[in-house]
């Protein structure tokens, strides 16, 4: 080693918040892999480091599973120069098919109504974060592999994937690097799943690691075991429907969705409803149906005993009579003229896009419907801040009133919560000597980080962004402070964001403000002359 670190890792995304996650590993000197590339979703608190070197400079991506957080930017790292191989299950391959495909969409179609704008405005010309021929040649890069076998895919370099439990295709990630005599095992536990969930497999056990990153969403969080998914929807929906009204649910398309068809089915067969026995169910994600193909064509292996039951007795575990799919856009804004009571998953688990603002247009103002929340709302989301009980909302540039009911649906989280994630790392037979904790929010990742030292006797930190670590010295080689954003929407009514601001400097703002001009003027290189002259008298006038 002679004083040279040589095998190091880089915590760059989702420190200290639950979107945006990747992670940088110079497994040998010069050579570098990066664990998921995750898109941020929704408000962010902290500044993230970008990646330190350049896109052409990664070798391999190691990607935990399909969601986006975790996936999201493939594309622009392949639009940036990537052109390595990024390894994960089939599953998870096969979804991101579609999930890349369906961001690349988003980003296309939000440039094209911001270029808009901004051609109204004068304003430059904006290109989409990467585009579907940018997401279409990153599913080349792909190399799908099994779950339990480890593969070498380089010099020093072995990895292997297990089950989660998180999602269809999740997985842990362990790889185990030698760098001379030296060996370690690092271990990325991805996102941990619930245990008993519907169709998935609950987390399977990783027996050994020198180093454990582990996930904590629910870090700080017990969920509500009592609950019984069914049950609780039977009494929403028995309950809304009574009043006339129907149960929108703002549902994540892959995973989420084919979990409420699994429960939505069981209610169906046994007739639980009987006052309403023929209620549709109406799927409108075109996405959503892509992804219930994947998963009903999956390797049997990755669906837990229940769903293969159903599957050999020649039954269909997510699809049942009464459930109907929307195609085109017509077809489901029709389905708000229809006024019977019905039941709506629509894309869009944060309300942050999809068709789900659309039907929240049409049915927050009215007491008699409800809306079901199914998953974890990041701060600053429209989902969050309709589930912190904001008066009203907008949505499309309208105002709209909050008068539905409101309801959560515990029983379905797909991430463990903190017993979860310490029963998960009571498994591990060799215990990680060092534990570095991120994908939570900043009270999440503190509390998991407090038990898992003091209850488990491990060290333990949550890392901020650009903190780097010396994995055969292990021991710290910068730790960082945080950087928060500026600029922060109001009303996310969250804590830290107060303290962001109070935190952050006039000085620092200035700065920011002019490093973003200056990008600005980069961007604007071939514009008409008169245009960039009329620029610069205005910034002479500030000097
Ligand atoms: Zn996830």
């Amino acid at each position: 080693m002679k004083g040279v670190v040589t095998v190091k890792i880089t915590f760059l995304g989702a420190t200290h918040e639950v979107t945006g996650s990747y992670t940088l590993l110079e497994w040998m000197e010069g050579r570098y892999l990066i664990v998921d590339y995750g898109m941020t979703q929704g408000d962010d608190d902290y500044v993230n480091e970008p990646l330190p070197v350049s896109a052409e400079k990664i070798e391999y991506v190691l990607l935990t599973h399909a969601h986006i957080d975790h996936s999201g930017n493939l594309p622009l790292l392949y639009r940036n120069g990537f052109r390595g191989t990024i390894y994960c299950t089939a599953e998870t391959m096969n979804l991101c098919t579609i999930m890349l495909a369906d961001s690349a969409h988003i980003q296309e179609s939000e440039a094209l109504s911001q270029n808009k704008k901004n051609q109204r405005a004068g304003r430059p010309e904006v290109e989409p974060l990467y585009t579907a021929e940018d997401a279409a040649a990153t599913m080349k890069l792909f190399q799908p592999c099994h779950y339990d076998k480890i593969y070498q895919i380089d010099e020093g370099l072995s990895i292997r994937f297990t089950d989660i439990g998180h999602l269809l295709g999740s997985a842990s990630i362990e790889c185990f690097l030698r760098e001379g005599n030296e060996e370690r095992t690092m271990v990325f536990s991805g996102d941990v799943g619930n245990i008993n969930q519907p169709i998935l497999n609950d987390p399977k056990p990783v027996r050994a690691a020198d180093y454990l990153m582990i996930e904590a969403t629910y870090g700080g969080r017990l969920h509500n075991i009592q609950e019984d998914p069914v049950a609780k929807l039977v009494d929403i929906l028995s309950r809304t429907f009574k009043r006339g009204g129907s149960v929108i649910i703002p549902s994540f398309a892959v995973g989420r969705t084919q979990e409420l068809l699994y429960f939505f089915r069981e209610i169906k067969k046994n007739g639980l409803i009987p006052e309403y026995p023929d209620f549709p169910v109406y799927l409108d994600s075109p996405m959503a149906n892509e992804a219930t193909a994947v998963f009903l064509q999956c390797d049997t292996s990755c669906l837990d005993d229940e769903t293969k039951k159903i599957m050999l007795e020649g039954d269909n575990p997510i699809w049942f009579d009464g459930l109907q799919t929307t195609t085109d856009s017509n077809e489901s804004k029709a389905l708000n003229s229809n006024t019977l009571p019905k039941v709506i998953i629509a894309s869009g688990g944060m309300c942050e896009g999809g068709r789900i603002r659309h039907h929240l247009k049409h049915n927050l103002w009215n007491a008699a419907n409800t809306i079901l929340f199914v998953g974890y709302q990041s701060a600053g989301t429209l989902g969050r801040i309709i589930y912190d009980g904001a008066k009203e909302v907008k949505i499309y540039g309208d105002t709209i009133e909050v008068k539905a009911e409101v309801e959560l649906l515990n029983g379905v989280s797909g991430h463990a919560d903190q017993a979860g994630l310490l029963n998960w790392l009571d498994m591990f037979d060799r215990k990680p000597s060092y534990v570095f904790i991120n994908h939570g929010d900043h009270d999440s990742c503190t509390a998991l980080e407090e038990k898992i030292k003091t209850e488990k006797g491990l060290s333990c930190l949550a890392p901020y962004s650009g903190s780097s670590f010396d994995l055969i010295r292990g021991e710290w080689i910068k730790l960082t402070a945080p950087v928060f954003q500026s600029g922060k929407k109001e009303g996310t009514q969250n804590r830290i964001v107060k303290r962001a601001k109070k935190e952050l400097n006039a000085y620092q703002e200035a700065v920011t403000a002019a490093e973003e001009l200056l990008e600005r003027i980069r961007n604007m290189k071939g514009h008409a002359n008169h245009e960039l002259r009329q620029l610069t008298q205005k910034i002479q006038m500030i000097k």
